[in-house]
């Protein structure tokens, strides 16, 4: 028997496959009639969020195949679920939790960490491409998250309050519009500004004091030719909370290679010199490693 994940990723497929479109034009195509109830996947039961999400995924997944766009990359489940771990220990006990993707694409990392977080949880997204936004936005409605989104370039000022956290598999290299780049600290004096850092300002300038932003960003963050620039301007207004680097198996090359990033926003009631959590995630197929391993996230969270 097929399960609801299989059922959904075969819907969306069969239409994709008879459409006319390009595969990811079909896959929201499909999702529309879906929505509109038009047409459905033969679900058993109620299909979880998770179940939709991962159905979608796969859809998408083969979609991006057929048509290689190397900008628009998904974040993959291995580090979403990672990321949606450490937001949901963040956000316990709290209530009414805000988040801001600034970079969605297709919304996975997005509706990962708002399914980790499960309930009374509302986000912002911001992407520049409109047909990862039409994705994102019609995956939206199938999974029922309250999400707000806005089709531009996210360095661009933002109309968002501040929110609890702020998450991101940031865009990663030069940002060509050096005029933008000029309205941020972390524009070097000469040259182009790494995009990466323009949206580490930016996502922590939209958080609340004693906030978290959570980034998925290149492993030599803190150690690149504008990094010079970086310590200072997160020695300001923000703590390193934790620095968790990515197995290279994850990853194309080394060069590529990733880090999941902490960091909160300071205010009077945060600490000032707080423990930083520096830890190498194990390979993920290791069951114990990695059960151990977010043992140790779960305490470092627990102390937050
Ligand atoms: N987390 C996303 C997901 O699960 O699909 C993947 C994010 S992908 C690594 C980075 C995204 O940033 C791409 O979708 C790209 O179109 C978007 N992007 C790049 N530059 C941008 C900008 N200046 N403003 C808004 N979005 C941008």
């Amino acid at each position: 028997m097929q399960t609801n994940t299989e059922t959904i990723f075969s819907f969306i497929d069969n239409f994709a496959e008879q459409s006319d479109q390009l595969y990811l034009e079909a896959t929201i195509e499909a999702c529309e009639e879906w929505v509109a109830g038009h047409s459905t996947p033969e679900i058993t039961g109620i299909a979880s969020k998770e179940e939709i999400r991962r159905g979608i995924q796969l859809a998408v997944l083969k979609g991006m195949k057929k048509n290689m766009q190397p900008h628009h990359q998904m974040t993959p489940d291995s580090m979403g679920m990672l990321i949606g771990h450490i937001a949901s220990k963040l956000s316990e006990g709290k209530h009414g939790i805000t988040l801001l993707d600034p970079a969605v694409g297709t919304g996975n990392l997005l509706y990962t960490v708002m399914n980790a977080i499960e309930k009374d949880v509302t986000a912002t997204a911001v992407e520049i491409d409109d047909i990862l936004v039409r994705l994102a936005a019609i995956t939206a409605e199938l999974v029922e998250h309250n999400v707000t989104f806005y089709v531009q370039d996210a360095l661009r000022p933002l109309l968002v309050d501040p929110v609890d956290i702020s998450i991101s598999d940031l865009p990663v290299g030069f940002y060509p519009d050096d005029a933008n780049a000029e309205s941020f600290e972390l524009k070097p004096s000469e040259g182009h500004a790494y995009a990466h850092h323009l949206f580490i300002e930016q996502a922590m300038n939209h958080t609340k004091e004693g906030g978290y932003g959570i980034f998925l960003a290149p492993a030599n963050l803190f150690d690149s030719e504008q990094s010079s620039i970086l310590h200072p301007f997160l020695k300001k207004d923000s703590l390193i909370r934790a620095v968790l680097q990515l197995p290279d198996s994850l990853f194309k090359s080394v060069a590529h290679a990733k880090s999941i990033v902490v960091l909160q926003r300071t205010s009077s009631s945060v600490q000032v010199n707080p423990d930083v959590l520096l830890a190498k995630v194990p390979t993920m197929t290791n069951k114990q490693a990695m059960s151990l391993f977010i043992q140790k996230i779960d305490i470092w969270a627990n102390e937050q």
